[in-house]
């Protein structure tokens, strides 16, 4: 290039690519390669997507439903999605306050892009999920990580952060990676604490019915569901892909108030235009054909529950391992900051490196979510693979 003008732009050399798509595709390439590799990475439900949702998908195509659709989302899935906050969320939202997106990912850039402003501070809880961060830089805005003591969520930490430029926060509860969910009087005391100081929050929910907890302090809620004003500042935020098995269809959805909406509507009609259009049929399947949707999800709830508490189990009896139970989502979070290799300790770095190395067991490091005293471990996968990596962890741990 003339000038030593890099061809790369500013905004882009800042971004890294996302640890935990580059280490899924590592594992699947030295699995293809022979290798007997067992990959905890990337979190990725492996039950195949529901009959009822693929039928009502390829009847969309069959019946020629292949052009392009309301920018926003076909009526039928808007109405379907207001059903679903109106009876699980206690939310009552109109269908120009619905936009749905290509995935969980394009919502949450929708958001970013439709509110922060360069330099505005957005308040990021750690350890957080690892695209948070790079979509915050997209939109310039500043990234404010603001640690969570023993991962729990609080409201009082996050008070000692705000400033006059604060412009949002983010929750994500059940929490990516630590599994952690945000208790009825944090969720409280962060939603007055927002309206006194009129933050936006943006409350990505991909994970609520991942809980395994049925007291009344655990189970997800909603924080715009907490009343009127704190529902005008909220972005709540869902997707298909964990709920549904629906990972490679890319559907994901956000409701705020009409005026976010709208340019989060107007972004959109030029970054993509609408969501594919039959994968938006199978998603008003998934919505509306309730009984066989939640049949399907609570088979998996079930089958999640067993495979924690035998992934987290084994992982505490490992040398120089501790590791919480989390209440949500599907990731195990060991701290492993006592972990050591020949009397040297090890970082979430290292220890992913050595055991995708010596074990051929693929785990992301802690690093990838803000804190390298940890290792994420994902257990939507089978009992088998779970039986098989953990035997070669608890062997790597006891140094043979
Ligand atoms: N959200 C999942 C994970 O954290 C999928 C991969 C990704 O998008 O980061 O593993």
């Amino acid at each position: 290039m003339q000038n030593n003008k890099s061809i790369i732009s500013q905004r882009a050399s800042q971004i890294s690519p996302s640890l935990t798509l580059s280490l899924s595709a590592k594992a699947a390439s030295l699995k293809k390669q022979g290798l007997p590799v067992v990959s905890f990475t990337a979190g990725e439900p492996d039950f195949d997507t529901p009959e009822h949702i693929k039928d009502a998908a390829k009847l969309a195509l069959d019946k020629g439903l292949t052009k392009y659709t309301n920018n926003s989302g076909i009526a039928e899935l808007k109405q379907a999605i207001i059903q679903k906050f109106k009876e699980e969320n206690n939310l009552d939202y109109s269908a120009d306050e619905i936009i749905v997106s290509c995935g969980g990912k394009h919502s949450l850039t929708n958001i970013f892009l439709a509110t922060i402003n360069a330099g505005d501070d957005v308040i990021l809880p750690s350890p957080y999920w690892v695209s948070y961060e790079e979509q915050i830089k997209l939109a310039q805005g500043k990234v404010v990580f603001t640690h969570l003591p023993e991962l729990k969520f609080s409201a009082d930490v996050i008070a000692e952060k705000l400033t006059a430029k604060t412009k949002m926060i983010v929750l994500n509860s059940p929490s990516n990676p630590t599994g952690a969910v945000i208790t009825k009087k944090e969720l409280k005391r962060l939603a007055d604490l927002a309206i006194e100081k009129n933050i936006l929050i943006l409350s990505d929910e991909v994970y609520e019915h991942f809980v395994y907890e049925n007291d009344d302090e655990h189970k997800s809620r909603s924080i715009a569901s907490l009343g009127e004003e704190i529902k005008k500042l909220t972005i709540t935020m869902n997707s298909f892909s964990k709920t549904y098995a629906m990972t490679g269809w890319r559907i994901g959805y956000c409701a705020s108030e009409k005026k976010i909406a709208a340019a989060m509507d107007a972004l959109q009609s030029h970054m993509t235009s609408n969501p594919t259009t039959f994968a938006q049929y199978g998603a008003v399947a998934a919505l509306t054909m309730k009984e066989k949707s939640s049949a399907f999800v609570n088979t998996m709830i079930k089958e999640f529950k067993k495979r924690r508490e035998v992934m987290v189990n084994r992982l505490n009896e490992c040398d120089g391992v501790e590791c919480a139970m989390p209440s949500g989502a599907f990731y195990a979070f060991p701290d492993i900051s006592n972990c050591k290799l020949n009397e040297k300790q090890l970082n979430g770095m290292k220890l992913s490196e050595l055991l995708l190395e010596k074990e051929n067991v693929a785990v992301v490091p802690g690093i990838a979510f803000g804190d390298d005293n940890y290792v994420r471990l994902s257990y939507a996968t089978s009992m088998e693979q779970i039986g098989q990596g953990m035997e070669r962890i608890e062997k790597f741990c006891r140094g043979n």
